[in-house]
């Protein structure tokens, strides 16, 4: 579907998700792909298909940008690569992404075990030892070949693109804003419906809800026509949006400040409080509410570096209660 002039978005497949499929973003002028999809040979075929529906075959490819690297947006960069010269663009932090992710890598059924003790799940770690052989799989690095630097413009044949660095759903991410057309390409950052999930886990460090909250604020008054998100649909009103996505984890925050109204609470406790929007907990499986921890784990570490919930270790585990 051609979004803008010279501007088509592609619908790539993904199966085993509830969201059904991503977006990748072609600009033809350029012949440059933002995102790529899934792996797998559907999500080849489909992106295939869409090229040549346009002119563009992958070995024309000259620039592939990556709004960030999960899964579902970096998925067929090696294939590409294969038949093709293009180009891997990301932020720089991507780099220092793949780096720590070699190292954790190696620990990472060790740490995800202790994770889960830490956080209040101990009592989950018999399904975990279940699922070990897929810990030890490293993924593949995705490779990248230049960087891109906060507030940099890119100058394409036919557009300028400004990359906006706007971490929270992952330290990496970017948004890519055309002025010219009026259009930011969302990535992950801002979706129309759906909230962007904003996580931590133990092993790592910082603070990604600060980050995300003052990522909203970097691209909510861009004079912007039309949003291209990684998921869902295209939308129009980004201020809009951008003010429902800050009032929901305001709301997130207070669920999580009234759990501990009663006492000191873990973070699986907590988890168990939260009206969660994809379904209730107690009808999570094990991943679900691993995912759904991490969530509230990033909020309660929001609010404890806000001062407004103290944190204490007993016996190798997290705690919460009202400061
Ligand atoms: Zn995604």
């Amino acid at each position: 579907m051609e979004v803008a002039e010279g501007v088509h978005q592609l619908i790539i497949p993904m199966r085993f998700n509830p969201l059904g499929r991503t977006y990748s973003y072609l600009l033809t002028d350029s012949a440059t792909l933002i995102d790529t999809g899934v792996p797998g040979k559907d999500a080849y075929a489909a992106l295939e298909k869409q090229l040549a529906e346009n002119g563009v075959k992958p070995m024309d490819l000259r620039k592939i940008i990556l709004t960030h690297l999960h899964n579902d947006h970096v998925g067929l960069v090696e294939q590409i690569k294969h038949h093709s010269q293009a180009e891997v663009l990301a932020h720089s932090s991507a780099l220092e992404r793949l780096k720590e992710q070699a190292l954790l890598y190696e620990n990472m059924y060790e740490m995800t075990t202790s994770e889960l003790e830490i956080l209040g799940g101990g009592n989950l770690q018999q399904f975990l030892s279940r699922f070990e052989h897929s810990f030890r799989e490293a993924p593949e690095p995705t490779p990248i070949d230049a960087t891109l630097e906060d507030g940099e413009t890119m100058r394409l044949s036919g557009t300028s693109i400004k990359v906006f660095w706007t971490p929270g759903h992952a330290q990496e991410h970017i948004c890519l804003y055309d002025a010219d057309r009026r259009m930011l390409f969302s990535g992950d950052h801002v979706l129309p419906k759906i909230t962007s999930n904003i996580s931590l886990h133990t092993y790592q460090q910082g603070d990604p809800l600060a980050d995300y909250l003052a990522s909203l604020k970097k691209v909510e008054n861009l004079p912007v026509d039309l949003v291209l998100p990684g998921h869902e649909r295209t939308f129009t009103n980004l201020p809009e949006r951008v003010q429902q996505l800050k009032t929901h984890h305001k709301a997130r925050c207070d669920e999580v400040k009234s759990a501990l109204r009663t006492g000191d609470r873990t973070v699986y406790q907590v988890s168990s409080k939260i009206s969660w929007e994809s379904r209730p907990w107690p009808f999570m499986d094990f991943w679900t509410k691993r995912m759904a921890a991490a969530e509230t784990y990033a909020h309660l570490v929001y609010l404890r570096n806000r001062g407004e919930v103290s944190e204490k270790m007993r016996e190798k585990v997290l705690y919460y209660s009202l400061a």
